[in-house]
């Protein structure tokens, strides 16, 4: 896709009368020289992959580090208790995105939504959505093709890459994308989709990519319920008027801004922040002297 610019994406959309996903969905399809038809066979099996995910998760399986697996079985017998502070809404999809973000730990099929650390978001809240507000898969399908046009802004701009702009790259466009995406279902206009986008960025401005022993685990996993819950905040206050003070574009432009200052430690090398803790060193020394046990035993 092409646009560089929410800006340009939404006069594109005003000038030619169209709703947001229409002007996505037609570039996505002049870009890579696709049918309309096959662009949305492929989008509609994107989503299918991604409820299929959701629906194999398997709470007994654990990470090859044993760090991560479990969680989302957790939580899903909290929100079925009804005990769930957030309410079932936010508390089924907090469930889903510790499941995927455990799917992807665990090695399991995913959908990367834009990566693969940030797989849970997207999915969390739009299964969610789809589950429990109702909404049709068709309306669902627009809502992704908008959150793609958000996510191809973001990385043209700036970066969808934790190596590059730290966590706030990953977790922070996939919560961009996904409060887009809520907007768009729940029919706010183009105005409130880019200002919703842009809060849940800017709400995560700063965020260090700090995995433990450089695993896509710790604190990976539990960063994509705070991308879904954020985005779905960042919807609401959208479609209730509230406006981001700095334009969505400048917001994204600050976004690389950060991440260029961010120390290399605090970006994906698992020198810094949360795996630079004593814990996190333990875990990383422990695995790296099973490593050498392994080899061992393999040679001898
Ligand atoms: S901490 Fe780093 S590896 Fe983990 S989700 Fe965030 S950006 Fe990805």
């Amino acid at each position: 896709m092409g646009f560089s610019a929410l800006e340009e994406m939404g006069r594109r959309a005003k000038e030619q009368e169209k709703p947001l996903w229409q002007v996505v969905w037609e570039e996505d399809c002049a870009f890579s020289q696709m049918e309309p038809a096959a662009s949305l066979e492929k989008m509609k099996a994107m989503y299918r992959a991604m409820k299929e995910a959701d629906a194999s998760y398997q709470e007994e399986l654990v990470s090859a580090s044993g760090l991560v697996g479990g969680d989302g079985g957790r939580m899903a017998r909290y929100v079925e208790s009804g005990a769930c502070l957030c309410g079932p809404f936010v508390g089924r999809m907090m469930e889903r995105a510790l499941k995927m973000a455990e799917n992807n730990a665990c090695m399991k099929r995913i959908v990367a939504a834009p990566t693969a650390g940030s797989c849970g978001v997207l999915p969390a809240v739009l299964l969610t959505c789809q589950e429990m507000l109702p909404a049709e898969e068709e309306r669902i399908l627009e809502a992704l093709y908008v959150a793609a046009g958000v996510g191809e802004v973001i990385a043209s701009r700036s970066s969808i890459s934790g190596a590059r702009g730290g966590c706030q790259a990953e977790i922070g466009a996939s919560s961009a994308m996904a409060a887009a995406a809520v907007v768009t279902l729940k029919g706010g206009s183009p105005e409130a989709v880019f200002h919703g986008a842009a809060m849940a960025l800017k709400n995560l401005l700063g965020l260090v990519c700090d995995p433990v022993a450089g695993l896509v685990e710790v604190p990976c996993v539990k960063r994509n319920v705070v991308g879904a819950v954020n985005a779905l905040s960042a919807a609401d206050m959208a479609l209730a008027g509230i406006r981001s003070a700095i334009p969505p574009d400048q917001v994204i432009d600050a976004m690389r801004d950060v991440g260029d200052r961010m120390s290399v430690e605090l970006r994906e090398t698992g020198k810094g922040g949360l795996a630079d803790t004593p814990a996190g060193r333990a875990v990383r020394e422990q695995l790296e002297k099973q490593s050498r046990g392994g080899s061992q035993e393999d040679v001898g």
